[in-house]
């Protein structure tokens, strides 16, 4: 059994309401992937380009432990994200769900998309630098190490406010 933390957005409709059922869905995914602990709801402003006069999210991060692999993880995120009704207009635009698989146990994964297969990257190339994503994880996980810059989640949320 693997433990993989998920990150969890919604700035559309009743936000909070939709991260919630997102989780339940992966639940009923089945005994392969259960979901052991889940982060309080922050409230964050949009992050990156073309977000300026978006909604902003509620974002959290849950703990699940699982023993099927990152691209078949991924693959229930995104179907998750579909049947919830996540329209992908642009990058980075308003979503009813967001689901990112963050960290995967200590694996590194970097796999290029083909034409049927998403492509994935874990741990998440954005998540250190990303306060509404350290902020949910280190609630429920300050001491996961990001398997490639070898500290813990902890010390990059500290990093990141002393950058900014
Ligand atoms: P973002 O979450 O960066 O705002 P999207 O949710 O639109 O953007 O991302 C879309 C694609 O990102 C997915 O189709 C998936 O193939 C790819 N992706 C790469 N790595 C990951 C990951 N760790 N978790 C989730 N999606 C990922
Ligand atoms: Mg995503």
């Amino acid at each position: 059994m693997t433990t993989a933390y998920i990150g969890i957005g919604s700035n559309l409709g009743d936000r909070l309401q939709n991260c919630r059922k997102a989780l339940k869905l992966l639940e009923q995914r089945g005994v392969r992937i259960r979901v052991k602990n889940v982060s309080g709801a922050y409230e964050t402003k949009p992050w990156g380009p073309e977000t300026a006069d978006q909604p902003d999210f509620i974002n959290m991060a849950a703990a699940v432990e699982t023993d099927i692999g990152p691209r078949a993880l991924l693959e229930i995120l995104l179907r998750i994200e579909n049947e919830m009704g996540r329209v992908r207009t642009k990058k980075w635009g308003p979503r009813t769900i967001d689901l990112d698989i963050l960290l995967y146990g200590d694996e590194v994964v970097d796999l290029q998309g083909g034409s049927r297969l998403p492509a994935l990257k874990v741990p998440h190339p954005l998540m250190h630098k990303r306060e509404f994503v350290l902020l949910p994880l280190a609630e429920i996980a300050p001491g996961a190490v990001h398997p490639v810059l070898k500290k813990t989640v902890k010390q990059l949320l500290e990093e990141l406010a002393t950058q900014t």
